[in-house]
């Protein structure tokens, strides 16, 4: 069974608030798509990485350039789930429908090895798929929405995870999930699985995984990916 690895990267990143693309910001040096693409490859076998951008991108050849077994995209689409869906549909001569496909976040250059390795031990013999996740552990308010700031109650945080990436699925399933859930634009590829009816298995991830949203997120995810490399 093949390997692939699959990193959407045609989101504006507004929330980031920089003029260019969010990833093409420097993480200690070389930009954070970069370090993703290489945190994906160092921890985990595949047999090419996809990486989605932007119709007309003109920053990754400036930016990021050629890269061993790396392949460049530009078929990104208005929305993560869209991209997602026009990259699988780009590979379909490369990949068959047992295949795994690795999604990977563009701003998660801080995912780790050991992370990688147990999400394809544990998925290896899996007909679906799962993703790296972790258990909430914050107690969780639900606010109101008016007036603004005001907690309208708590919720119970037992069996809640937080989803990160990579999310790894079966091509064939991923990409029947996603032809039939793209115009509800879920927020992942499991969100697209379940919509199905398949169970999508959990694995546990990291802290260390985190996806850079906001600038101020920057500071913290290169004091993460020092540690993250002298692990590795
Ligand atoms: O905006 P957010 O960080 O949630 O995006 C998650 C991932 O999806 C990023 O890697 C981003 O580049 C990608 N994306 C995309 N196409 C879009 C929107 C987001 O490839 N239209």
């Amino acid at each position: 069974m093949r390997r692939f690895g699959l990193i959407p990267a045609a989101g504006s990143g507004a929330r980031f608030g920089s003029p260019h693309p969010k990833q093409y910001s420097l993480l200690a040096g070389v930009p954070i798509l970069r370090r993703s693409i290489e945190a994906l490859a160092a921890g985990v076998e595949l047999e090419a990485i996809f990486v989605v951008l932007a119709p007309g991108d003109s920053l990754y050849a400036r930016h990021v350039g050629a890269l061993p077994g790396v392949l460049p995209l530009f078929c990104g689409g208005g929305t993560r789930a869209q991209s997602v869906a026009n990259g699988l549909a780009a590979m379909s001569e490369r990949a068959q429908t047992d295949d795994w496909v690795l999604v990977h976040d563009a701003a998660r250059p801080c995912v780790d090895a050991a992370s990688l390795r147990r999400l394809v031990q544990t998925l290896q013999d899996d007909d679906v798929g799962g993703l790296l996740a972790l258990p909430v552990d914050d107690s969780l308010k639900r606010a109101a929405p008016d007036p603004p700031l005001r907690v309208a109650c708590s919720e119970r945080r037992e069996g809640l995870w937080r989803a990160q990436t990579p999310q790894m699925f079966r091509y064939g399933v991923l990409r029947r999930a996603l032809e039939s859930a793209v115009a509800a634009a879920p927020g992942d590829e499991a969100a697209a699985v379940e919509a199905l009816g398949l169970t999508v298995r959990l694995v546990l991830g990291s802290p260390r995984n985190i996806k850079i949203t906001h600038a101020d997120d920057l500071a913290l995810a290169e004091h993460l990916w020092a540690q993250v490399a002298e692990l590795t």
